[in-house]
């Protein structure tokens, strides 16, 4: 069960010893989840797990969702699904809230190849024309 967020906080006395899970859907326009070339088509899910030693506290984060890219070389648009997991931990000598909501943005924005691809060995456009080298040849003398 996704609940739909806009931000992901909690206090930190909210969690227990045993640690604590939360699950939350987050619009991609609502989160900053755009960059040039990138956006996600539908909304992304994120699990976080959070667990309180002393003074730190550990998340451990699983985000999904639907992207869709622009091919680096042929600047067609391409969807594929997004998977990512990654850990963050924040110390918080005294402190009441966590607000996880930027660096789980950071961390998704930064998962993302800067020069995607559409598929390996993509021709990309000729230089000359513009044609769409997968497509079809162009017809210029090189
Ligand atoms: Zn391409
Ligand atoms: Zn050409």
């Amino acid at each position: 069960m996704f609940l739909e967020a806009t931000r992901m906080k909690l206090s930190l006395n909210e969690i227990p010893e045993e640690g604590l899970t939360l699950s939350e859907k987050f619009s991609p326009g609502e989160m900053g989840l755009q960059m040039p070339g990138l956006k996600f088509l539908s909304p992304v899910e994120v699990t976080a797990a959070f667990l309180k030693e002393q003074d730190l506290v550990v998340v451990n984060v699983e985000a999904r969702g639907e992207q869709e890219l622009l091919c680096g070389r042929c600047l067609e648009a391409v969807k594929s699904p997004y998977e990512g997991r990654f850990d963050l931990s924040y110390e918080v000598k005294g402190k009441f809230a966590l607000d996880v909501t930027d660096d789980i943005r950071q961390e998704i924005l930064l998962s993302f190849p800067l020069k995607p691809l559409c598929k390996e060995g993509c021709r990309g456009l000729c230089p000359a024309c513009g044609n769409n080298l997968n497509h079809s040849p162009c017809q210029c003398k090189r």
